[in-house]
């Protein structure tokens, strides 16, 4: 076992817990479709096997968080392009019904902006998975007007929640976000609280220069109260040209300056296809912080594409295999040029199938993909 990070002076380099590459070759032969099995799973040449099925529900947002958004705002999906409630409905039965899905994760955009969401969490939370059980639903949300809908969320069905909040400064957060909205954030973290979500998950993206200062109180934050924080590397998705590889804020150095306060071990639990690694943070002098787990999302400095399991449909009905790629299929179309459910499947699996090895983030030709992370779902 790691022993626990000394000093922040002896603890750098910092180890990882585990660290992620990408999968292994794939044959040399590789036929253009998947292959026919029974049940049908959305496999890639890789050998990967997408279980987690991401939803965005809206591309619009309330907040305009500056490394996601312009000020304006983006120019969003025409709504009658968006999918209707019956038709993600029947998407996600699909994916849980036919393909393997096993978790369902509605994100955007902002979620909660969709009025029905208790409905389309119901109907998921109604549908069965090959091994007879409910599949997992989860929520990631700004958490803006979820202290009004925790508890009935948490009734219609919904397991998990993340809520997003990069700093505990009004101030920084109102610049961050471009909305004065820290007390509707903490009043959402209250609810999720009260309304027994298990775990609630705060998301915590850092930027040089920015939010840096906020690593630390929003760590003792969070364990204070009992939710698990996980800090996120900011990803080339946001607004064009804001994002430098070699300025960003590395987990390492999100791990260095929590070294500060905390002396931090590796989680011994396995991580299977988590983003996060986690680590067991014990406050270094006596606090009124108790032990907890902290999380790190490195997606660009250890990136993890090789245990990714995730697929998307975006609010438009098009499925993508990839955060970062550029291929996508529509499964609207399809699905409103009168497409079978037997069709519909082949034509995701065939989606799954074209996945690349690794999102090539760190690669000298890299370009952003051509939608913004609000309108592929976060
Ligand atoms: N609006 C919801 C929210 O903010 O939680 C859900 C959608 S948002 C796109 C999902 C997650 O992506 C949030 O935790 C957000 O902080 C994160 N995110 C957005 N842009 C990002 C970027 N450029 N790099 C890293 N994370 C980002
Ligand atoms: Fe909205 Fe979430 Fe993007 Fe912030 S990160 S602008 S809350 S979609």
């Amino acid at each position: 076992m790691t022993p626990p990070l000394d000093t922040p002076s002896t603890a750098l380099p910092l180890p990882h817990p585990l660290v992620r590459s990408q999968p292994a070759a794939p044959p040399s032969a590789q036929p253009a479709a998947p292959p026919k099995q029974t049940p049908q799973t959305l496999i890639d040449r890789y050998g990967r096997v997408a279980k987690d099925l991401r939803v965005s529900l809206t591309d619009r947002c309330n907040l305009r968080c500056t490394y996601c958004m312009p000020a304006e705002g983006l120019e969003w999906i025409p709504t009658p392009q968006t999918l209707t409630d019956a038709e993600t409905i029947r998407l996600i039965a699909l994916g849980v019904n036919q393909l393997g899905i096993e978790q369902v994760r509605f994100t955007g955009g902002e979620p909660l902006l969709r009025k029905s969401l208790e409905d389309i969490i119901a109907a998921t939370k109604d549908l069965r998975t090959a091994a007879g059980t409910a599949p997992t639903v989860a929520l990631t949300t700004n958490g803006l007007g979820l202290d009004r809908r925790a508890a009935g969320l948490k009734a219609a069905g919904l397991d998990r929640v993340n809520i997003s909040l990069d700093t505990l400064d009004r101030e920084l957060y109102a610049r961050l976000t471009r909305r004065d909205r820290l007390p509707g954030v903490l009043a959402a973290i209250d609810a999720a609280l009260e309304a027994n979500f298990s775990p609630v998950k705060i998301n915590a993206v850092i930027m040089p220069g920015v939010n840096e200062d906020s690593i630390l109180p929003l760590a003792h934050f969070a364990l204070s109260r009992g939710a698990q924080l996980r800090f996120i590397e900011q990803m080339p998705l946001g607004p064009r040209s804001q994002w430098r590889r070699e300025q960003m804020v590395t987990a390492d150095d999100i791990l260095a300056t929590l070294a500060k306060d905390f002396a931090l071990t590796p989680a011994t639990q396995p991580r299977g296809s988590a983003p996060a690694a986690l680590w067991e943070a014990t406050p270094r002098t006596a606090s009124a912080t108790p032990a907890g787990q902290l999380g790190v999302i490195a997606s660009v400095s250890y990136s993890f594409c090789g245990d990714c399991d995730r697929t998307r449909l975006t609010t438009d009905g098009a499925v993508r295999n990839c955060l970062f790629g550029n291929s996508e299929t529509s499964l609207r179309d399809l699905m409103r040029a009168g497409a079978s459910d037997a069709e519909l499947a082949q034509a995701w699996a065939g989606e799954m199938w074209r996945k690349l090895p690794g999102h090539g983030v760190n690669d000298e030709g890299f370009l952003q993909p051509d939608r913004p992370m609000s309108a592929i779902g976060g």
